[in-house]
């Protein structure tokens, strides 16, 4: 390939040189011929002028035919070149050697000197090709050089001898001409292909980037960036079809991390991309939004679309990942948005599909969740009360109402739980709704401490009666994890003056799945204050009677679920709770008893506290204190 390109050149070289040197032998043929005056040659001369014509006019031809070819053959061209040099050349010395009888001494000469100094400029003009170069130069001199060297006068001997040792040197000058050309080209193409693997290998590099800078380093899928960019092409490019934005959220992958270590969560992120991509074709796009969050986009026509792709994602992530030490199983959260029915811009759409992913994460009745009207109310709904929530203390729409807890062999008042009631403009907003919103907001922070503040308050109004009453506080995570709560609480006892013995703090089994050091340490914190803890809704969610026993819980407190399921699993739950509790020392309370039936069971089974709707329902303060007095009035 390169030879070739380099023969082309040459040859180029060779015709872009050849102008100047066929318009000098036209020139030196017309001075030669109309120059001296010989009458008895001049016709033959004419015909040789008319044959040097003739070839320098199909010299000119094929030098027109060579710059007009789009791709010309560079062998074909070397021959044809070469073919009318050497002709000319030819030419030339039969003029010389044709005609020399016919010339005087100053034809003679002039004739020598013309042709050395044709040859002299072709050793240069013709370096293209060291061939022609050389065969030109010594056509034109040798023969004629020859003619003269063997004439009889000593002066035109020595002419030719001057001829020869010209020729010699020409020799010489058209192979260094050449091949100092055939250098130059060389050096030339060694640049060229320099500064072309320069090039290649400097956009290769730039690609390379460009496409790391676009993918996820993990698991080699498109990144936020790069997806946003993506869907904007894919919106760009077809406006009529209908997308399917697919926000998938990996339940489980937090404790796999948190127990396993990082290596392995990598591993379970790889795995997980792997399988995904295989679901993907070239109208899909997927990425790693971040964390255990992924993307993925795809045109769908229907609803069944959805559902199929849904069922597949749902499925692959399904599989039991085997990673070098663990089997590990995974679930996944999927929310879904519509392009163009639930939104045209991208961030939007990417919003609703993880509302719709985070509203399947708490309720989980389907399996997957498509934005619609319903859930678009539901959020607006929480999105409201979120906002009245932020004013609900300053406004003085929060109250504590207190729910008794009964000792079960008295049955007399021991204790109290402290619950939240939220009044907004007239209705009643149930603590099973709000507090979630208060705590997904973090609001519950401000409102948590709200709660202890009044409630320690309560306590202290109630010792101040003479009431022995232990108080019982709930206490959400985000509360909980706050570094600060332990010293808050303390200054709460302290601006209260209220004895922390009374004090108990319900935290709820969700607890659990969090880092067990810090949990460990703020229980060991609260209770070194002289508070007690209890554990909420017991059975529920992620029990582990070990950390019960490493936290030294006070009260276990066991779930209502079980309380209005004593004649089955309950019952079970309930034994279990009771022969731990002896070995660990804690006290158990039944939560929601509503029947007296219940009451004996679980009196029976020893449960110390018993709690429910059978007692009373939450009171308001006064009227607490009221039963309070009238169980004293009774008791006297
Ligand atoms: P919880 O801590 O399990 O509170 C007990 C819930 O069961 C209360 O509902 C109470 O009214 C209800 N209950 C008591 N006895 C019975 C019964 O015999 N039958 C039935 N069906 N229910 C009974 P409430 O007041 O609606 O509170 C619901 C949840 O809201 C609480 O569950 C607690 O998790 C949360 N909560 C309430 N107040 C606060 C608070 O101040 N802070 C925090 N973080 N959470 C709170
Ligand atoms: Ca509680
Ligand atoms: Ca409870």
């Amino acid at each position: 390939m390169q030879d070739k390109q380099m023969l082309r050149d040459r040859v180029e070289l060779l015709y872009s040189n050849s102008r100047p040197g066929l318009l000098i032998t036209v020139i030196a043929s017309a001075g030669l011929v109309f120059g001296f005056s010989g009458e008895a040659s001049q016709p033959q001369k004419l015909i040789w002028f008319g044959l040097m014509m003739c070839a320098v006019g199909i010299r000119v031809l094929d030098l027109l035919r060579w710059q007009r070819l789009q791709t010309p053959n560079p062998e074909q061209g070397l021959f044809n070149f070469r073919f009318g040099a050497i002709a000319t050349a030819v030419l030339w010395a039969g003029y010389c050697l044709y005609f020399y009888s016919t010339f005087d001494i100053y034809e003679l000469a002039s004739t020598i000197i013309i042709v050395s100094a044709m040859a002299g400029g072709a050793a240069t003009v013709l370096s293209g090709d060291k061939l022609t170069a050389i065969a030109y130069t010594q056509v034109l001199l040798l023969p004629y050089s020859m003619q003269l060297f063997i004439a009889e006068q000593r002066d035109i001997q020595i002419l030719g001898a001057l001829g020869f040792g010209f020729a010699i040197i020409m020799f010489s000058v058209s192979l260094r001409a050449a091949q100092f050309t055939l250098d130059s080209l060389s050096l030339r193409y060694e640049r060229d292909n320099l500064l072309k693997n320069m090039e290649r290998e400097v956009k290769q590099r730039t690609n390379e980037i460009v496409e790391l800078s676009r993918l996820d380093p993990l698991t080699r899928l498109l990144n936020r960036n790069a997806f946003i960019s993506e869907f904007k092409l894919c919106l760009e490019q077809d406006t009529e079809a209908q997308y399917a934005v697919v926000f998938i959220d990996l339940d489980g992958f937090k404790p796999v991390n948190d127990k396993f270590g990082h290596s392995t969560g990598d591993e379970v992120l790889e795995t997980i991309a792997t399988r995904l991509q295989v679901l993907c074709d070239a109208q899909t796009l997927l990425c790693r939004w971040g964390g255990d969050e992924f993307i993925l986009l795809c045109p769908v026509a229907s609803r069944d679309d959805i559902d199929r792709v849904a069922q597949d994602i749902i499925a692959k992530i399904a599989q039991p990942i085997t990673t070098n030490k663990h089997l590990i199983k995974l679930g996944a959260s999927i929310g879904v948005a519509l392009y163009p029915e639930h939104g045209k811009n991208i961030s939007d759409l990417v919003t609703l599909a993880d509302l719709s992913m985070y509203s399947r994460k708490k309720d989980r009745s389907q399996a997957y969740v498509v934005y619609d009207q319903t859930l678009e109310n539901k959020l607006k709904t929480e999105l409201k009360l979120s906002k009245a929530l932020d004013k609900a203390i300053d406004k003085a729409q929060l109250r504590l109402v207190f729910q008794p807890i009964m000792d079960a062999k008295s049955e007399s008042i021991v204790a109290a739980e402290a619950l939240l009631r939220w009044n907004l403009d007239g209705e009643a907003i149930p603590p099973d709704v709000f507090i979630p919103i208060a705590e997904q907001s973090g609001a519950i922070r401000e409102i948590g401490h709200w709660v202890l503040d009044q409630s320690m308050r309560f306590a202290k109004e109630l010792e101040r009666q003479g009431f022995n009453l232990k108080i019982c506080v709930n206490v959400s995570i985000a509360q909980f994890e706050d570094p600060a709560f332990v010293d808050a609480v303390q200054a709460l006892i302290v601006e209260h003056g209220v004895n922390p013995q009374l004090i108990y703090l319900e935290l709820t089994e969700s607890v659990f799945s969090r880092d067990k050091l810090t949990l460990v340490n703020a229980v060991k914190g609260l209770q070194a204050l002289g508070l007690h803890v209890s554990i909420d809704d017991f059975g529920t969610g992620y029990s582990s009677l070990s950390i019960i026993q490493d936290l030294h819980v006070n009260i276990v407190k066991v779930d209502r679920s079980f309380v209005n399921n004593l004649e089955e699993n309950g019952l079970a739950v309930v034994r279990a709770v009771m022969v731990m509790a002896q070995g660990m020392g804690y006290k158990v309370v039944a939560e929601g008893v509503e029947k007296a039936g219940q009451a004996e069971l679980l009196r029976e089974l020893g449960v110390d506290l018993l709690q429910g709707y059978l007692y009373s329902k939450p009171l308001e303060c006064d009227d607490l204190i009221e039963s309070l007095t009238d169980l004293d009035k009774a008791a006297v």
